[in-house]
């Protein structure tokens, strides 16, 4: 079956859409990985053939400054030489040995240095491997059954974990995918993010059932939406007083936001956390940590099994290891002034246009709720107005500039967004403002 979308745009990019009809044969919905489809935007999804600094080139020839990142792992910029020197390195020495390297224990210990709550670690390829081990070794560790996790709060496609509370659904998940039985929803509590309130409740509801409570360290995954003040700190010492673990999520903002992640802003001690993204230089590496009395329970240790055929790669911890060596005190200042200088851009745009929006950030991740209203959950992030977000992307997109795909995504700038790619964002902010203001739903 060819997928071939009809919206029609200004412009043009015959090669992406010719692959993508190829892709959509072979391939459901033409993708590996949904948001890539631009389905919330329309048009056709850009194939890219190389990234340098802080640009991508599509199949089309066309150049743009990225402003996705990878969704995270690219806070170098794309092909930083020392991390390509780095995998050059590894690759020449053999690709996968199933055997222990030396990689995974710099790897390990890179991460136990800079995140003191995490004494031990353990290395898996993806995020969603991250949180799903890191929930069985909670259950494991408790002897409980029960999950609370946040709408709007993403973790993966773990299935326990997609549960979001639709609709009428109060607080126990059911599941929002077909493929996810009731069973293995049924044991998810899915509570309003950032309502301290709900939490007690759950707690005083399922005495003694709860095995941990997971949440984004600060959600990007609803758009940004940090914890209010004190709310992180709650949950921890409500599932101090509940006997459940506190496991916080930084696959999207670990290594990202500082050195230490969203730990190193909070300072909120969880018992687990979970990795991605960043600790991967932009190969497949994830990891779960934390208390070591928690962590020996994980085999061969203990009795909670968790494996992985391609588990601390040699490649991908080599790329790991060099990055996270590159992301020094200076580079996380740099990334977060440019961060600052581009919301300070986008702000000045959209006001200039009479287009009401929220710039909410967290570190220097950040992004734009078409909206007059603070989102603080996921219910006022679904308030917004997308159809200007849509304008606005296809807008910036024309003009070189690769927005998420979405108005739900958080926008990740790096070390390599120097002032020529920051100038070729502003110039095109004015007009794709506009073009928020002109649309209509
Ligand atoms: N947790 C969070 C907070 C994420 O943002 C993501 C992915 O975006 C995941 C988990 C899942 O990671 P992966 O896509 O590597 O499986």
């Amino acid at each position: 079956m060819q997928v071939r979308i009809t919206v029609s745009f200004p412009y043009e990019a015959p090669v992406s859409q010719s692959l993508f009809d190829r892709a959509s044969v072979v391939t459901p919905g033409g993708v590996n990985s949904p948001v890539r489809a631009f389905r919330a935007v329309g048009g056709t999804p850009r194939f890219m053939v190389s990234g340098t600094g802080p640009y991508l080139t599509d199949a089309d020839g066309r150049e743009y400054v990225d402003l996705v990142c990878s969704w995270g792992p690219m806070i170098l910029g794309h092909s930083h030489p020392e991390v390509i020197a780095a995998v050059q390195d590894a690759v020449a020495r053999g690709t996968s040995f199933g055997t222990p390297g030396a990689g995974e224990v710099e790897l390990a210990e890179e991460i136990v240095a800079r995140i003191e709550p995490v004494e031990q670690v353990r290395l898996v390829s993806s995020g969603t491997e991250a949180t799903m081990s890191a929930i069985r070794l909670a259950r494991g560790f408790t002897g409980r059954a029960k999950v609370v996790k946040f709408a709007g709060c993403y973790h993966g496609h773990v299935d326990a974990l997609l549960a979001a509370a639709g609709s009428g659904v109060a607080t126990f998940g059911l599941p929002d995918t077909p493929g996810v039985t009731g069973a293995q929803a049924g044991d998810t509590i899915v509570l309003p993010y950032n309502d301290l309130e709900a939490v007690r409740a759950a707690f005083a509801a399922h005495e003694g059932e709860i095995a941990c409570v997971i949440t984004e360290a600060s959600p990007g995954n609803m758009g940004v939406v940090p914890p209010l003040p004190g709310f992180n700190q709650g949950l921890k010492d409500l599932c101090a007083a509940n006997g459940a673990l506190y496991i916080s999520d930084e696959v999207m903002t670990g290594f990202r936001v500082s050195k230490a992640g969203w730990y190193g802003i909070d300072g909120v001690r969880p018992d687990l956390m979970t990795f991605g993204k960043v600790m991967g230089g932009g190969f497949p590496a994830a990891a779960f940590g934390g208390r070591a009395e928690v962590m020996a329970h994980l085999a061969p240790a203990g009795p909670v099994y968790q494996a992985g055929t391609l588990s601390g790669n040699p490649i991908a911890t080599a790329a790991g290891v060099a990055q996270l060596r590159l992301l020094d005190d200076a580079a996380y200042e740099k990334v977060d002034a440019v961060s600052a200088e581009l919301r300070a851009l986008v702000g000045e745009a959209l006001t200039k246009a009479g287009v009401a929006h929220r710039l909410q950030v967290a570190g220097n991740m950040f992004s734009v709720f078409f909206t007059d209203r603070d989102v603080r959950d996921y219910e006022s992030a679904k308030t917004q107005e997308s159809f200007r977000f849509t304008a606005f992307f296809h807008a910036m997109l024309e003009q070189g500039v690769y927005l998420p795909p979405s108005a739900f995504e958080s926008w990740f700038v790096s070390t390599a967004h120097d002032a020529a790619a920051v100038e070729r964002i502003a110039a095109a902010l004015p007009s794709a403002a506009q073009a928020a203001a002109k649309a209509t739903a």
